[in-house]
This record gives C-alpha cells, structure tokens and sequence, in this order.
C-alpha cells in the first residue's frame, strides 16, 4: 500500500480490486478524495483533481460513461474517449489512482436497481433528459459503496447534478463530504466541456454567446435589475441573435430548490441549456448580492 504514494499512479479496473485497496486506506486512517468524471478530461476536470490533491491523502479519479445517464437518443456511442490522454493527465497533477471499470464490470447482468432524487430532478436538465439524473445518482452511489471516500469533488458546472448528489448524501446519511468546484472557462468565456470537442470551428466562435448572455443578465443584476422577466429576455435575444441555436431552456431558478422565480432577492441561478448546431451545450451563473 505504502507503494501508492512512492510508486505511479496506479489503474484499476475491477471492483473487487477497487475495495480492498480503499478498505485498507480506510483502515490505515488515510482520506479519500474521489473525482468522478466520464474521461476526455480536461482543465475543469483536472482542477477537482487539484482540490482533492490539496485535502486528501489519496485521490482517486473514476472514468466511466456510464450508459444509464444516457438517453435512447442521445451520445453515449460517440462520447469523445482519449485513454492515453487521461492517463498522461491525471499523472501530471499527481493523482494516485485512476479507476477505469467496463459497462459490464459495474453492471453485469439483469442490473435491476435505481435510486431516484425526487424534486429538484424535475427542473432544468432533468427535464429535458428524463432519466438522466436517475442515472446519475446510481452511478455515484455505486462509486460511493466501491471507493467510500472521505471527500467527493464536483464541479458547479454541472449544478443542479451538484444539488441531486448533496440532496442524495443527506437523504442516504452517507459520510462523506461533497465539495463543489468553480467553473473553469476557456480564455473566450466558454465553459470547458469533453462534449466542446463536437463544435466545428464556426460552431465554436458561437459558442462564446452562451456565457456572454450569463455575464451580460449578471451585469444587469449588479446594476440592480431584479425582475427575472427581464433578464431572462435579454439573455434569449443574445442567444437568438447566435446562428444555429436552438434553446433547450433558458431559467433564472432558486438556488437551492431549482424552482422558478420572478423577482430575484438575495441569490438566483441563471441556468441555460443550448444546442449549437448538434451539440448541447449548459452554462450556469450565480447572482449574489453582495
Ligand atoms: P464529466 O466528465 O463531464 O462527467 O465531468 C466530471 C466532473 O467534472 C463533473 O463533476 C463536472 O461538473 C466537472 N466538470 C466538467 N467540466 C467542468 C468545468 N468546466 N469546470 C469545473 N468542473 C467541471
């Protein structure tokens, strides 16, 4: 065990093999900090990675996409995949194991059970992905039991998925603290993704129009706007004005239970899902006030 931390970083692919290194962490009092990701990583994944490095004595990250978040419709057979890459990635920043399980390894056969967050799954992504945070929520849980770690990193890109996993450790009484993580950007303002592989070149100069919209509605807030009827048409006139956008939703919500509202008081989430040529894409801004 001792050679984790003096040797490279290590691959796992079997559970089994997974448990019994994290039981004998655990049993040796190290912390855990895992970071879940679907792989083709890149600087937003690799900051989770920083954070945990900085608050954990092991940091495993988990690469899997995993199809049960998928929809009938949707990328599963075309996500981007670099192995190598990642590899070279988390190696670089100094993570000590990687756990890179197959479809089957994590769900066999005759897989049978879900867990559902009710609620705040019915917003936003949740609604227009039915049975993706269903998905989600399994996936994590079943890391969760595989890894138990101390501390698990996610980032507020994806923010209602942050909500579903607290709301999920609260209502499972599960000892272990999540930690949201900032949004990393490209230099233009575009939220980094693995699915921003899919933009062609035109498709990703638009894309800077998604977080021009957030930070044009957010500059409209410092300035005291409060009506999110207002805010929510400036940032639709951005986005309609972007060639080959197609809104998803566009929703200024509570932050904490992801309903709608109207007049914005001390805090909001102004949240968008938009589909640029055939590549959807999500972005996220808190309004604060100060
Ligand atoms: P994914 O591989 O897309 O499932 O993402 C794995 C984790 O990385 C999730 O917790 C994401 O929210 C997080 N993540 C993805 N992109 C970013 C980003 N641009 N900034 C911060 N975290 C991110």
């Amino acid at each position: 065990l001792e050679g984790l931390f003096i040797f490279a970083m290590k691959i796992i692919t079997t559970i089994a093999e997974m448990k019994a290194i994290t039981k004998e962490l655990t049993c040796c009092g190290k912390s855990i900090g895992l970071v879940p990701t679907m792989g083709y990583l890149h600087h937003g994944h690799l900051s989770l990675m920083q954070a945990s490095i900085g608050q954990n004595s092991c940091t495993i990250v988990s690469i899997f996409v995993n199809p049960t978040q998928f929809g009938p419709r949707e990328d599963l057979a075309t996500y981007p995949q670099d192995a190598a890459g990642d590899e070279e990635k988390c190696r670089s920043v100094g993570v000590n194991l990687i756990f890179r399980p197959s479809a089957s390894e994590i769900y066999g056969s005759h897989y049978q059970t879900f867990v559902e967050v009710n609620q705040i799954s019915n917003h936003l992504c949740g609604k227009s992905r039915p049975g993706h945070f269903r998905g989600v929520a399994t996936i994590v849980l079943k890391l969760f039991n595989i890894i138990s770690p101390t501390r698990a990193y996610f980032g507020l890109k994806d923010y209602q998925q942050v909500q579903i996993i607290r709301r999920m450790v609260r209502d499972f009484n599960l000892d272990i603290e999540i930690v949201p993580c900032p949004i990393v950007r490209e230099s233009d303002g575009l939220a980094m993704s693995s699915r921003n592989a899919y933009l062609n070149a035109e498709d990703r100069i638009h894309a800077t129009g998604l977080y021009d919209s957030l930070k044009t509605a957010s500059d409209l807030f410092t300035a005291g706007e409060r009506r999110s009827s207002h805010l929510l048409d400036v940032i639709t006139t951005r986005i309609e004005r972007i060639p080959d956008a197609k809104p998803d939703y566009i929703k200024i919500v509570d932050s904490q239970t992801l309903e709608d509202i109207e007049e914005i008081g001390d805090q909001a989430l102004v949240a968008l899902a938009v589909r640029i040529g055939k590549t959807r894409l999500i972005d996220s801004i808190i309004l604060k006030n100060n």
